[in-house]
């Protein structure tokens, strides 16, 4: 499935979904499996990263041929606003009030309820449609560091290896792993930081602060998307983590 991942909030039966991705409906079942409520769960708000469609796409299931839900907050730069109020089918969702923007801005903190706190921040990334950020969710014992799409780790004008030491958890762009993965496209031109580029960033750090780093957002050609591959093998063997679907971290 496509990458998202959401906040759940087990005592009010509530959850904030970043990124609505295609799978949307699937994902929205796997958050239903595991609450404690058998009620549906409440979508609390949504945080988008940016207009490329495996991030947003999915809001086209809370339109009103669909699941017409009634002025979802929607967490969005300001680009991103623009696009979405400015674009169909996806300016109707605002028009027949499915869906509420709120604008958010770089290194903007917004409470979400009284224990968690969610911080965007722009991260350098092809930003045909919106900016991109990436997202620091803060709760009262753990913080994670959400980055599915960046360009490279020396474009960003944020150290990485600091963000590593900062966080207690981060999941990482590792769409690609190798550069060698899609045979007769230039690479240079979708560009990310390939998953042997990172591991080599990463090397020297201590087995507790690999131990943080969780690869997420593969390509369909990357070998990590097979847990026997000799890829993901070594990985995990140098000690780094790849992300699970229906994986829980707690806050
Ligand atoms: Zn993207
Ligand atoms: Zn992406």
């Amino acid at each position: 499935m496509v990458t998202s991942i959401a906040i759940v909030d087990n005592v009010e039966n509530e959850c904030w979904i970043i990124d609505v991705t295609p799978d949307f409906p699937k994902q929205l079942h796997l958050i239903n499996e595991i609450t404690n409520s058998s009620k549906p769960v409440k979508i609390a708000g949504v945080f988008l990263t940016h207009a490329h469609i495996g991030h947003y796409a999915g809001l086209i299931h809370l339109g009103h041929e669909v699941m017409g839900t009634n002025n979802i907050p929607v967490y969005a730069m300001p680009r991103m606003k623009n696009f979405l109020n400015n674009n169909g089918p996806w300016s109707q969702l605002i028009t027949k009030k499915n869906i509420q923007i709120e604008t958010i801005l770089h290194e903007s903190r917004i409470k979400i309820n009284d224990q968690i706190s969610v911080v965007p921040f722009l991260v350098p990334h092809r930003d045909e449609f919106s900016e991109t950020v990436g997202y620091k969710i803060k709760g009262p014992n753990n913080s994670i560091m959400f980055i599915p799409d960046i360009d490279k780790w020396n474009m960003w004008d944020k150290n990485i290896i600091s963000e590593v030491n900062s966080n207690d958890y981060l999941l990482l762009d590792g769409t690609f792993f190798d550069g060698n993965e899609l045979p007769g496209r230039d690479m240079s031109q979708i560009p990310h930081p390939f998953v042997n580029e990172s591991m080599e960033l990463f090397k020297d750090l201590s087995l507790a602060e690999k131990d943080k780093i969780h690869f997420i957002h593969f390509n369909h050609t990357n070998p990590l998307n097979w847990s026997t591959s000799i890829e993901s093998n070594l990985l995990i063997k140098e000690g780094f983590s790849l992300a699970k679907q229906g994986q829980i971290i707690i806050l």
